[in-house]
């Protein structure tokens, strides 16, 4: 594939106006690279790098071996800052070099063939200046997210939304801990209770630890005609005494609270912050969907909010009993059922603890299915249950402490319903479930 070179004009021409001031000795207006860090996705291999100023580059790729460079014009890496070598996704190794004294390069050496795409992102509150390389796997570009699960026509199709990821952190402890973490968590164990329940079918919009923008987190529901949208989140504030889950529907006519307002601010920066580069945007997300289904959509939605606010009232603190609404641009361009769920708070130090805890994550997972499996019953396009209620069937890697936090109920109150002697169960085994 043959390279590409992309320039920035006005930073251009500045910097050979410098270079030209300067001339015969070289420039040290320097861009430095401060950090970097690279994200490993199912589409793309991403590169972030860190820089003191926003930078004149050029990025192409060379064959024989397969490789991309990127030259940063007057570019250095800071004094102490190593440019660790690193392997994973697309890229088998990195090398940095000077083939002129104005330029510093940095050589990709690729595994397989990539396109690739490149742009610079302005500071934001969290970080500084940023070049962002994305190498696209050639064999997976243009094809969503790849799930092991095969997906039939008849599904009733929850598409689970695990916010943030990768380069955007979401929320942050006061002990460091990261919303994106716990979401992916509740939201993985979420799709394993629909699975093996076998009722609905559940995707997540994303599996590991990269970014996902707003725009494909919605298109992935929609190309593949998901019936319920949920988008899973842990909360911030700046009062460390908040806490307690909520639940947030789409509003068109701004948020219901002034928390609600600020929270739709805080998700929406979500781009900003992942590395999306915002002149790629889809004009699908600042559209609102003001047609016939929008009623439906908002009224669907506040009873799926309202069943989930029942369930999770069960297991834990609500921060409010009303299914608030805000302007999500993530619940905005589905035409689906859709919520969003803030499980607790990164900013409350209990909670935060909390919500790392494999328990505390069960347990919240298991309440939103038990939400999830009531707003069905009354729903006509969901099948009826497939096993009865107060029955569990135990699945591969269960425990009684595992069930019993699903579940919401204590393992004495399992085991005495069941007369259990010992802890061993079986897959397939059937439980009673305690009242
Ligand atoms: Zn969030």
């Amino acid at each position: 594939m043959s390279g590409v070179c992309k320039w920035l004009g006005p930073a251009v021409v500045t910097s050979l106006l410098a270079a030209l001031a300067a001339w015969p000795q070289p420039v040290y207006s320097q861009t430095e690279v401060t950090d970097s860090r690279f994200w490993h996705g199912p589409e793309r291999t991403r590169l972030v790098l860190e820089l003191s100023t926003a930078a004149t580059y050029r990025v192409f790729s060379l064959d024989n071996p397969k490789r991309i460079v990127i030259d940063l014009d007057e570019g250095r890496l800071r004094q102490g800052f190593d440019f660790t070598t690193s392997e994973g996704g697309s890229v088998a190794g990195v090398r940095t070099g000077r083939p002129d004294p104005e330029t510093f390069r940095i050589v990709l050496d690729l595994r397989h063939a990539v396109t690739f795409r490149a742009f610079l992102l302005d500071p934001s509150d969290a970080y500084p200046h940023r070049l962002v390389v994305d190498l696209i796997h050639e064999a997976t570009a243009e094809q969503g997210v790849s799930s092991s699960l095969e997906l039939r026509e008849e599904d009733y199709l929850v598409v689970i939304d695990p916010g943030h990821g990768g380069e955007d952190p979401g929320a942050v402890g006061g002990t460091g801990a990261y919303e994106k973490n716990v979401a992916l968590s509740i939201a993985r164990r979420l799709k394993r209770i629909v699975n093996w329940d076998g009722r609905m079918r559940a995707i997540l919009t994303r599996t590991d630890d990269y970014y996902v923008s707003l725009r494909k987190r919605v298109t992935f529901a929609m190309t593949r005609r998901a019936d319920v949208f949920l988008s899973v989140h842990a909360d911030a504030a700046r009062r460390k005494t908040a806490q307690g889950a909520s639940v947030y529907i789409l509003s068109t006519d701004g948020a219901s609270s002034e928390m609600g307002k600020w929270l739709a601010q805080r998700e929406n920066a979500a781009d900003l912050a992942g590395g999306v580069d915002i002149g790629q945007q889809d004009p699908v997300l600042q559209r609102t969907l003001l047609d016939m289904g929008l009623d439906w959509k908002i009224r669907e939605s506040h009873e799926l909010g309202r069943a989930l606010l029942g369930a999770l009232n069960e297991v834990g603190a609500l921060h409010s009993r009303e299914v608030g609404r805000a302007g999500f641009a993530v619940l905005k361009a589905v035409d689906i059922p859709a919520v969003l769920i803030e499980t607790g708070f990164m900013t409350n130090p209990v909670e935060e603890k909390d919500l790392q805890q494999e328990l505390t994550q069960e347990r919240i997972a298991g309440a939103i299915f038990r939400g999830l499996s009531r707003y069905c019953d009354a729903d006509e396009r969901c099948p009826r249950r497939t096993r009865e209620e107060n029955t569990y069937v135990v699945a591969p890697g269960d425990s009684l402490r595992l069930i019993a936090a699903r579940l919401g109920v204590s393992v004495s109150d399992l085991r005495r319903e069941n007369t259990l002697q010992s802890g061993t169960l079986q897959i397939g085994q059937k439980l009673k479930v305690p009242l």
